[in-house]
């Protein structure tokens, strides 16, 4: 009885800390993700729920010590609620380059972000910590404090399981997202680049290409490659393209894909040093740009730090956030550098089919209904799914066919490469979206597409892609490809 008596205060101290962390942080987490009626609903409360729980955990742990408590808890409640407010209101994601810009920024663009809302917010939030600290006080002098230290410890390690079973499940969002941010902004990259690069042999004659590094597109949904539904419309009434229908990759994550076709490492390959494209294309005297509407990981950035230029488009949304801005917004800074040089080489990086599509695209792009209004999967059916996605690609035909009138335009001969890094499970042995083995993950979508001003240059070289565009062919190819048709080969081979 005496037991259970001195049980109540810390049961209700716990619950009024769990929910004050949940309507300041880890609810932020939860609040944009779309979803339709009350059982999709319900399933994202109860996901928040044993989130939750592995995060009370926690917070048992550092409720034992009066001093942890007050200073370490006041510490990363603020500066938790420092992040979650751009969550809540923005739907920022809380990942690496989030946490960059927040420790590399100079103070005086700090101030910018200060706004009203932020500072009612974290006045509200001093507030609730002040209320906590309280509680927390009067609750020393109680007796039965340790009492819950086995539950407490089971639903720490409840989050050990949970990632094991559905990785990133828990570990994506807040509080643990922004742990993770910290680990691997601190974390050196595991890819090395060369910096010598053989001596090779080119021209220096005009040349742009546009490269655009694809997300999460599969050949079979092409209407060019004979998908049963004319996916691209557009890009089928241009002459000078060729598509490549068996490209074959064994990554299937962005992290793993776009290093390898970014530089010479093989499939087969995974540790070593390898040379960036971009290190061969700026010796042989192209300007290299990348212009990227993703996040950059800490996979590829150092490729992506090779290029003599870098333009991120809504840099803090990462495929987490469901308001990121469309690839469009890449056409902008493209058009102020297509014309700054005569030999470039830009690169545009899209979110392109990423999950999840309805925010991947524009209205006068859904063709295919109806399209999917949740992101509980179970709740959709498979045709929504693929309608959805499939309009995705309507809006890369429209994309891919804007930057082919772009490039018509220019004097000097033109080239555009589009390769997807992947590709995505719509449903096959039931399995959905990517990251995960399986034929419909493996079977990227790949073209290529001339200028007329091009082909009359090098006339060869059409001739013998065409030769070759039924045939299987893995991402390896990819960079040499690219720096072939760039004009430049090595010296030694
Ligand atoms: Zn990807």
């Amino acid at each position: 009885m005496e037991k259970l008596r001195s049980l109540k205060p810390v049961i209700v101290f716990h619950l009024l800390l769990n929910i004050i962390v949940v309507i300041f942080i880890t609810g932020a987490s939860y609040y944009h993700i779309p979803l339709e009626g009350l059982k999709d609903t319900s399933i994202y409360l109860l996901h928040l729920f044993v989130l939750q729980l592995t995060v009370g955990g926690i917070l048992y742990f550092l409720s034992l010590n009066k001093w942890l408590f007050r200073i370490l808890f006041s510490i990363l409640f603020l500066l938790y609620c420092g992040f979650s407010f751009w969550a809540y209101s923005q739907d920022l994601s809380v990942t690496m380059p989030l946490i960059q810009s927040v420790l590399e920024t100079k103070a005086d663009i700090a101030i910018d972000v200060i706004t009203l809302p932020y500072i009612l917010f974290l006045a509200a939030a001093i507030l609730a910590l002040s209320f906590l600290l309280k509680r927390h006080q009067k609750l020393q002098s109680s007796k039965g404090f340790k009492i819950l230290v086995i539950p407490a410890l089971l639903c720490v390690s409840l989050f050990f399981v949970l990632e094991q079973k559905r990785p990133g499940s828990l570990k994506n969002r807040l509080p643990y997202n922004l742990a993770n941010g910290f680990i691997e902004y601190f974390e050196k990259p595991n890819l090395k680049l060369k910096t010598t690069i053989p001596e090779l042999e080119f021209s220096e004659d005009p040349l742009k290409m546009i490269f655009v590094l694809g997300e999460t597109v599969r050949a079979d949904h092409i209407g060019l490659n004979g998908y049963e539904r004319n996916t691209t419309p557009l890009l089928t009434s241009e002459n000078n393209i060729i598509s490549f229908n068996k490209l074959y990759t064994d990554n299937t994550y962005t992290g793993a894909s776009v290093p390898q076709i970014l530089t010479d490492q093989s499939l087969e390959s995974e540790e070593g040093t390898y040379t960036s494209i971009y290190s061969v294309a700026i010796k042989a005297k192209f300007k290299t740009t990348w212009i990227g509407n993703q996040t950059l990981e800490k996979s590829f950035y150092p490729i992506v730090k090779t290029n003599n230029n870098i333009i991120l488009i809504d840099k803090y949304k990462s495929e987490f956030s469901f308001d990121k801005e469309l690839d469009e917004a890449m056409f902008l800074p493209l058009d102020s550098i297509l014309p700054l040089n005569k030999r470039q080489l830009i690169t545009l990086h899209m979110i392109g089919s990423h999950w999840w599509y309805e925010n991947r695209y524009t209205k006068e792009h859904r063709k295919y209904t109806p399209v999917i209004d949740s992101k509980y999967i179970p709740s959709l059916t498979k045709e929504q799914i693929v309608n959805s996605y499939d309009n995705t690609i309507l809006y890369l035909d429209y994309f891919l066919f804007t930057l082919i009138e772009k490039l018509k335009k220019e004097k000097d001969p033109t080239v555009l490469i589009y390769v997807s890094d992947h590709g995505e499970h719509l449903g096959e042995n039931g399995k959905w979206l990517h990251a995960q083995s399986g034929k419909a993950a493996i079977n990227p979508a790949y073209f290529i597409w001339f200028s007329k001003k091009y082909q009359e240059k090098y006339p060869n070289k059409m001739a013998q892609l065409k030769a070759i565009k039924n045939q299987e062919m893995t991402t390896d190819s990819i960079y040499y490809t690219l720096l072939d048709l760039l004009g430049i080969s090595f010296l030694n081979n």
